[in-house]
């Protein structure tokens, strides 16, 4: 009988154990991604100046992202527009990638006149590939630049043109893509409301809403004749799903939030970050419990007035700042919020009573991207476990032990143990850049 009852309370305990969708304490996830078009290397380093710096600024874990060529048009780019001499700002962008301060590509280059030339895009794909990679650097985020004229980007539902990932197409990029250590994508898809996680009952109201609108959508998409343009669910609900390219490979491509007067496609900058991050948007994104990839361009207007962010775009930031410190958003780098909901998503771990001890043993990730696979402890950073006795608590990954923190019960009363969060890139080297 004994046995029996020790029985029942460990499975009890067990059951009691989960992964909390977001680090301790938030309730929320947000990520301000920014293409980097019209964006000089004066602008880009007062910007995050003033995103980044706990000091002189508000201290947020922002990204950003580069071009490979594009400097003709005014984009921060690596190389100058002959595709093989580095340009001035190049160095500041390695730092900035060894820092995490950057972390997406936003395409091999920008052609917004005229469409490139085969031969110079792969040489210049490959050149920028190859110096990167020797480095020790490798890039884990594509995000496309948009005009259909840019035909070597990958696959997109809305651009049936662009051919990056058509093995027999000369701008054939996607082994290269590959060598880059690229992982999620975003293939243009935008959304206009937060990505609830669609737990409990009024999450899963509101998801069950936004598929009958979108059913509704797609006949008038059909009607209409535009059937690339119809949005399957998982193009709508996650913030991130597999996404299957025409060469095999699989990426992970993801959503990302716009709100602009100008309606979904208005181009979003750093002057319409108030429409973004209205209060009201931030509210709501707490109370779904949702995830946020904010689609932005820090860079424009390129025409740099002052002061860099208006009155209502620096109050929204502030806003948002204080939604951080106060532990309801966290806000992560685009990078570390969608490696987060990878590993939220698709852990795989057990758990063991032993006498007083409760111990968790992480197995795998079950990556959508790469098949099951043993994560790298990085990619944990932030992960968070419920327990009921977080004192008696272990976690390993394999038979290795991690060092976590005990945390009180959050609004759901619960506690947790959980790993130390992502770190924030230190972007005190961009005072060796003042000269630009
Ligand atoms: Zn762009």
């Amino acid at each position: 009988m004994q046995a029996f009852d020790q029985q029942a309370k460990a499975a009890e305990m067990k059951g009691r154990v989960g992964l909390r969708p977001f680090p301790y304490p938030f309730s929320a996830g947000l990520a301000l991604s920014s293409d980097i078009d019209r964006c000089d290397p004066a602008a880009f380093i007062r910007i995050h100046q003033y995103l980044n710096c706990p000091r002189q600024g508000l201290g947020l874990a922002v990204s950003d992202s580069f071009f490979g060529v594009g400097r003709q048009y005014g984009h921060m780019a690596y190389y100058e527009d002959d595709g093989k001499t580095p340009a001035k700002e190049a160095e500041l962008i390695r730092k900035a990638l060894e820092c995490g301060l950057i972390d997406t590509l936003h395409s091999w280059g920008a052609f917004d006149r005229s469409p490139p030339q085969a031969d110079f895009l792969r040489n210049t794909a490959k050149r920028l590939t190859e110096d990167l990679t020797a480095r020790g650097l490798n890039i884990k985020i594509l995000s496309i630049h948009g005009a259909p004229i840019n035909i070597h980007n990958l696959y997109a539902r809305t651009e049936p043109n662009f051919c990056g990932d058509l093995p027999d197409s000369p701008f054939y990029t996607g082994d290269l893509v590959d060598c880059l250590g690229i992982k999620f994508y975003w293939a243009s898809e935008l959304l206009a409301w937060p990505l609830s996680i669609g737990s409990g009952f009024q999450g899963r109201i509101l998801q069950l809403w936004r598929l009958v609108q979108n059913t509704v959508k797609n006949s008038v998409k059909r009607g209409l004749g535009k059937p690339a343009h119809i949005r399957r669910p998982h193009q709508i609900l996650p913030l991130a799903y597999p996404l299957k390219l025409r060469d095999g490979r699989t990426l992970l491509g993801f959503s990302r939030f716009n709100a602009h007067p100008d309606g979904l496609w208005g181009l979003p900058t750093r002057h319409t970050l108030r429409y973004a991050l209205s209060r009201s948007n931030l509210n709501r994104l707490i109370r779904q419990r949702g995830y946020l990839i904010v689609y932005t361009h820090f860079g424009m207007p390129a025409d740099r007035q002052d002061p860099l962010f208006p009155d209502p775009d620096r109050q929204a930031l502030e806003n948002l700042a204080g939604h951080c410190r106060a532990g309801r958003i966290w806000v992560a780098r685009t990078l570390d919020l969608l490696t987060y909901w990878l590993v939220f998503h698709h852990l795989e771990w057990t758990v063991k009573i032993e006498g007083d001890d409760l111990l968790i043993r992480i197995h795998s990730l079950a990556d959508p991207t790469t098949g099951r696979r043993r994560p790298e402890e990085k990619e944990l950073a932030g992960i968070c476990f419920y327990t009921p006795r977080p004192r008696d608590t272990q976690l390993f990954l394999g038979d290795k032990p991690l060092t976590t923190t005990l945390f009180h019960p959050d609004e759901t009363g619960r506690p947790s143990v959980g790993l130390a969060l992502p770190e924030n890139p230190d972007v005190s080297f961009l005072e060796k850049f003042n000269h630009f």
